[in-house]
């Protein structure tokens, strides 16, 4: 029997997401990545003797806002607490977090599984949490020694952690991708997997399909890609079934995974709640959150991917597809809904942004905000080729010469260029009369019955305008004028 018929996945995932505030948690230097080692260090995250810690209120704004828009409760009375361990990246012997009293609690994410015709589920949130980030060891392959690096100590970071409620690999990729979307959007985070503002532990186990109780579970630790989520998982399936099937039971451990292999190995096995020795922080003042701060946040929150996505579906028709691409991307979705308010051709938008803007976009690795024409630019030439100015393919050339000069409309462009089709119809017509008057005989073979003819008009009537014709209107005043 396949294993993956007998056992069920349940997987619950802690991600970690740095904010991106400018100070740092509990201390006053700068929180920014990727300064020399060691610069962005004040006494209080050396802990030096005397020092005290002093909350940084915008870890709360930002907090607050993601709690918001996870539709999670906002704790009121939040107090700090030490959770203790010795390393050498934590110079204080503790981190400062919050254990009793998370910032919030509850609330989940609407993830849709592409594997399998967007299947919707809602994951469910435990809670999420403020605390600090350890500073990171370092060590250099040939060298004994290992280097530190504090810049990171004491870096703000929210840990949202799920209910066990995933249940196979393409879920928790989907749901961590619906995280990151969301910190992006709503710019607490840069959600930065590589440079690890964004990390996630995994916590997997499995259990015969249908049994209620958990098995054991095994926690991969910082895990800092989306593929090595899936990879990790899929290897611990394997990894206990064998076992399990063996009859051997395992420990609840940590483990690390392995990107060459593909493997996890044993980091250690769980410390017991108690060894942190979790106790309240006496240096620092409870945090009240009231009323007015909550609608303060309120009233800054900008708008959700999902909010757009369903305006995208709804309001303007769009397919789920075309929904989901926009709004992939903060940017990519914002400069959409400003071209939409020049055009009404949404759908039309939206084929120039995947189409030809997404693949110069590609072709130079560039970010749509580096894009240079504005969207009011795209959205005249979207609607240039419905008004019949131009057809689609001179709307390609327009395009061109558009990002060469992103400062000109659409319009400006095809006048400058010559590119407008005359949009006055008689003008089309003595043209078309023209061509007929040339093939006489092929018009009265065609009044005969020879219908297909028509291709050759249309291919005449086209060469004489130089491919600016509208086909649209080029057909209907050919019908028009054979008909006669
Ligand atoms: P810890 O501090 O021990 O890591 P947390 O409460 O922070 O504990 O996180 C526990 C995570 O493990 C949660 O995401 C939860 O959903 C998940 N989890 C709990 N039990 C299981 C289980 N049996 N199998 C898989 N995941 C589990
Ligand atoms: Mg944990």
């Amino acid at each position: 029997m396949n294993l993956k018929d007998k056992y069920e996945l349940v997987i619950g995932l802690e991600v970690h997401a740095q904010l991106r505030t400018e100070a740092k948690a509990f201390a006053p230097e700068v929180n920014s990545y990727g300064d020399l080692p060691n610069t962005n260090i004040s006494v209080v995250t050396l802990a030096h003797p005397g020092v005290l810690p002093r909350a940084n209120k915008k870890t709360f704004d930002y907090a607050i806002r993601m709690g918001l828009a996870l539709g999670s409760n906002i704790t009121r009375e939040t107090f700090f607490a030490r959770k203790n361990y010795f390393y050498p990246d934590l110079p204080k012997g503790y981190q400062i977090t919050q254990d009793k009293t998370p910032i919030c609690t509850g609330g989940g994410v609407l993830i849709q599984v592409k594997e399998e015709n967007n299947r919707e589920k809602y994951i469910n949130l435990t809670r999420m949490h403020l605390e600090e980030d350890a500073g990171k060891s370092m060590h250099i392959d040939g060298e004994e020694e290992s280097y530190i690096d504090l810049n990171r100590a004491g870096v703000p970071l929210i840990e949202i952690v799920s209910e066990p409620e995933i249940r196979n690999a393409e879920e928790a990729y989907w749901y961590l991708y619906e995280i990151r979307k969301l910190v992006r959007y709503l710019d607490v985070c840069d959600g930065n997997m590589e440079e690890g503002s964004l990390r996630c532990d995994v916590n997997v186990s499995v259990r015969l399909k249908g049994a209620e109780k958990y098995g054991t579970r095994v926690e991969v630790k910082n895990i800092n890609s989306f593929t090595n989520v899936k990879r990790a998982i899929e290897h611990e399936f394997e990894r206990q079934t064998a076992l399990i099937e063996e009859g051997k039971t395992f420990p609840q451990e940590t483990r690390m995974f392995d990107a060459t292999t593909g493997k996890t190995y044993s980091l250690r096995t769980k410390e017991s709640l108690n060894d942190y020795r979790y106790f309240p922080e006496p240096d620092l003042t409870p945090v009240v959150v009231d009323e007015a701060w909550i609608e303060r946040i309120k009233a800054q929150m900008p708008a959700l991917p999902r909010e757009l996505y369903d305006k995208f579906t709804k309001q303007y028709g769009l397919s789920d597809y075309d929904a989901s691409q926009l709004t992939d991307d903060k940017a990519m979705a914002l400069y959409f809904e400003d071209a939409c308010k020049e055009t009404k051709n949404q759908k039309g938008v939206a084929n120039w942004l995947l189409g030809a803007v997404r693949a110069y976009l590609n072709e130079l690795t560039m970010d749509i905000s580096e894009f240079e024409v504005p969207a009011s630019h795209l959205a005249g030439l979207v609607n240039l080729i419905d008004e019949g100015k131009i057809n689609n393919n001179i709307g390609k050339q327009v395009f061109a010469k558009m990002l060469e000069n992103p400062k000109k409309t659409a319009l400006e462009i095809a006048q400058e260029e010559n590119l407008v089709v005359e949009s006055n119809s008689d003008e089309l017509l003595e043209l078309i009369k023209s061509v007929l008057a040339k093939y006489p005989d092929k018009v009265t073979e065609y009044k005969n019955g020879k219908k297909g003819l028509q291709g050759l008009f249309v291919g005449e009537i086209m060469k004489a305008t130089g491919g600016k014709a509208d086909p649209k209107l080029t057909n209907q005043l050919l019908m028009e004028e054979l008909a006669k």
